[in-house]
């Protein structure tokens, strides 16, 4: 990439999205590939780790992850480097299996407010290409769009999310082409012991109880494991552990928002909830669960507008159990992503966590006991009463007794094999951070951010 280097140095963001399709590539990878050319350039500096931003993961057009991609670089070339920007994104991306990708370009330092609030609502709800293309034109942001170019949306979000709070890291690996569509060979032992000894500074690298390897995807895109921890230095050395006989091309770590619940922080008050909509939603159970087949869990409960909404807990999660133990009356916290009831056409809440705030007493009527004898009464008939067949002693009506519950106040969470990129685990509560974004202060990188073998 010649440059003439007479520019001004200046911060541009850089954000891009929908790159990929089912049948191959990723936008992390074509990432890598920006990323290594970048690195290669002198006059270009990395203010942040590139950022993998994870959005509303109720998206239907998704194609995996819902994941979009922000560089943040200081240069004094950016003209060159949007010529390198557009060429490769035309010739990476997977235009003739669907993908519509989006290149969003901001100058400056401070991202500006209404920016960072368009990011905010693609977190948790469906936002129009139009909106995008609007708030682009009235905030100078350059779009460029390929396809259907739907790609902007997560193009102009991933730019507006400064990941300023709670965040993880990724240090993602890439396969070489020659082993693309073949399965991935990883050492399970390696894996199940870098989950252990990293304990609490990774997440979802192995999941126990399913005995199953995390850390790889299935199908024939190039990322070959990616390990998800708290800092740069944790996933860099944890991936060298469990580097596979298979030669890679490399490595990239990403600041992401994976693993901490961020479209789950909004309360969906009742105008709120509609289809594909993500967040909480504090209500009351009003129809007890009934198991259905399958496994899955379903209920209903209302919000304090006193509206009703069908609610299911599918069985992969592993909620179903203490789901199936709720009973009218207990007040809950839902995590929810909202999808349509399609025999129905109305919303159903689908359930990522559960949290029981105050259980209601479960009161029921039985037949009195004899005061004498201490045997349970027999009922005499409709409106007649009840008598005891020992010492003939009678009772006009039922008793009411509380029956003990078979359940604990709580947050309860899905089995880590049915976590989506966003579901915070466990143990990261109480290990939130901050990454706070000062202007003119460039945070120095980790040495090995960027690897190519
Ligand atoms: P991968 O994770 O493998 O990179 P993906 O799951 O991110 O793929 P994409 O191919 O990027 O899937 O498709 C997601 C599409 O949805 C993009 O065009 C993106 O701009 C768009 N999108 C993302 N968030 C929203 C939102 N909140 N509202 C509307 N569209 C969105």
């Amino acid at each position: 990439m010649p440059h003439k280097g007479t520019e001004d140095s200046k911060v541009i963001h850089i954000g891009f999205d929908d790159t990929d399709s089912i049948a191959g590539r990723c936008t992390t990878n074509l990432a890598f590939k920006i990323v290594s050319k970048l690195k290669n350039e002198t006059g270009i500096t990395f203010i942040d780790y590139p950022l993998l931003v994870r959005l509303n993961p109720n998206i239907p057009w998704k194609t995996r992850g819902n994941g979009a991609v922000c560089l943040r670089i200081k240069t004094n070339h950016s003209a060159q480097i949007i010529e390198f920007l557009l060429k490769i994104l035309r010739s990476e991306s997977d235009l003739l299996n669907g993908a519509n990708p989006g290149l969003a370009i901001f100058e400056g330092e401070l991202i500006p407010f209404p920016l960072r609030q368009f990011s905010r609502r693609a977190m948790n709800d469906v936002v129009k290409i139009e909106e995008a293309e609007k708030l682009a034109a009235q905030l100078s942001v350059q779009i460029f769009k390929y396809g259907q170019g739907l790609g902007v949306i997560g193009a102009m979000a991933s730019i507006g999310s400064l990941l300023e709070g709670d965040h993880t890291y990724e240090a993602i690996a890439y396969r070489k082409d020659e082993f693309l569509g073949s399965p991935r060979k990883l050492d399970k032992s390696k894996v199940s012991k870098v989950d252990i000894n990293t304990y609490p500074l990774t997440f979802n690298c192995f999941d126990k109880i399913h005995d199953r390897v995390l850390i790889a995807p299935h199908g024939p895109d190039p990322v070959f494991c990616g390990i998800r921890g708290e800092d740069p230095q944790t996933v860099i050395s944890s991936l060298h552990k469990v580097m596979p006989m298979e030669k890679l091309e490399g490595y990239m770590v990403f600041r992401t928002n994976q693993g901490t619940n961020m479209h789950l922080q909004n309360e969906l008050s009742q105008s709120e909830i509609s289809t594909h909509r993500a967040g909480y939603i504090r209500c009351v159970v009003t129809k007890r669960p009934v198991i259905i087949r399958g496994g899955h869990v379903m209920f209903e409960v209302s919000d304090c507008s006193n509206k009703k909404y069908p609610v299911a807990v599918y069985e992969p999660t592993g909620l179903g159990n203490i789901a199936s133990k709720l009973l009218e009356g207990d007040n809950i916290d839902i995590g929810v992503g909202v999808s349509m009831n399609t025999p129905h056409s109305t919303n159903i809440l689908n359930v990522e966590y559960l949290s029981i705030l105050k259980i209601a007493k479960e009161i029921v009527n039985i037949n009195p006991l004899c005061d004498k004898c201490g045997k349970r009464m027999k009922s005499e008939g409709k409106n007649k009463g009840f008598q005891c067949k020992i010492c003939g002693d009678k009772r006009d009506s039922k008793i009411s007794v509380t029956n003990p519950r078979d359940i604990q106040l709580g947050m309860f969470f899905p089995y880590s094999k049915a976590h989506r990129h966003l579901t915070k685990p466990l143990h990261r509560f109480g290990m939130e951070k901050n990454y706070p974004h000062v202007p003119n202060i460039i945070k120095a990188l980790h040495s090995e951010w960027f690897k190519r073998f």
